[in-house]
């Protein structure tokens, strides 16, 4: 058996498995990263987007933000292999949620309707679900009325402060806000516990296009690891969890995840 045959083998013979996403996995979909050569954060000035600006001046925010949201969204981003993948093992049965750090929506797009997506650890009303889109950080496809919690597409809030509605505000009188975590802000107890909880609960944990650098995505799979999990991770860099991780797959997740999921059915 090769590792990816044995993880495969663990994925299958788990109750709970718990697959944990960042930028690396969106990476293929075209999706522009923050950090790095050619992140967003070169072009925009980062602290221009933290809450502490929101609230001293969410007319200027919402300025900057409109810039921000065409530059991420330019394009029409789909699901990659590796979204549709881990979607996949949802409907086979053999993948609890998804955690993720990534704000663009993908999975929840992968998962489509029949699975439940959260970005307040809350479960959906919606009910009987395979699969748990858990976006940590957000969506920044969404916006959320600061006073009365509304959540609403984000492309026609953003087509109204881009038409000078600034800042764009909610029936209630509310300012809209991204639905994602600033700058400055930080993750909402609710989905940290059901992070944690998740991670604890997991027989195999895996993680995917993540450095774990930062948190939680650095202390998710020490937890799983710690109450016996499998941890495997699928990252083209070294993570500083490598080393307690039994199986660590170097490879395109367009590639492994597919194969991966492939081999959980077979
Ligand atoms: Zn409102």
């Amino acid at each position: 058996m090769d590792d990816l045959e044995r993880l495969a083998d663990a994925i299958r013979r788990a109750d709970t498995a718990v697959a944990f996403t960042g930028a690396g996995l969106s990476a293929p979909s075209g999706v522009p990263t923050f950090r790095g050569d050619d992140g967003i954060w070169e072009r925009f000035d980062e602290r221009q987007f933290a809450s502490d600006r929101f609230r001293r001046d969410p007319a200027g925010f919402w300025t900057d933000r409109v810039a921000l949201h065409r530059a991420m969204f330019d394009e029409e981003y789909e699901p990659n292999a590796g979204h549709e993948a881990l979607a996949a093992m949802g409907r086979d049965g053999n993948l609890e949620a998804i955690l993720t750090q990534n704000t663009d929506g993908l999975h929840g797009d992968a998962v489509g309707a029949g699975g439940e997506r959260t970005s307040d650890g809350e479960p959906d009303a919606a009910g009987e679900t395979e699969t748990t889109v858990l976006e940590l950080h957000g969506n920044s496809r969404r916006v959320r009325c600061t006073d009365c919690g509304n959540r609403r597409d984000g492309d026609p809030i953003v087509e109204r402060a881009a038409a000078g509605e600034l800042p764009p505000t909610c029936e209630c009188g509310g300012v809209f806000k991204p639905d994602v975590v600033l700058f400055g802000d930080r993750l909402p107890d609710a989905v940290l516990r059901r992070a944690r909880s998740l991670a604890r609960e997991s027989d195999v944990f895996l993680a995917i296009g993540s450095s774990l650098v930062v948190e939680p995505a650095a202390s998710l799979p020490r937890l799983a690891a710690s109450t016996g999990a499998t941890v495997a991770i699928v990252n083209l860099e070294p993570t500083p969890c490598d080393g307690i991780a039994e199986t660590v797959l170097r490879e395109d997740v367009t590639a492994v995840l597919p194969r991966l999921r492939e081999l959980t059915v077979a």
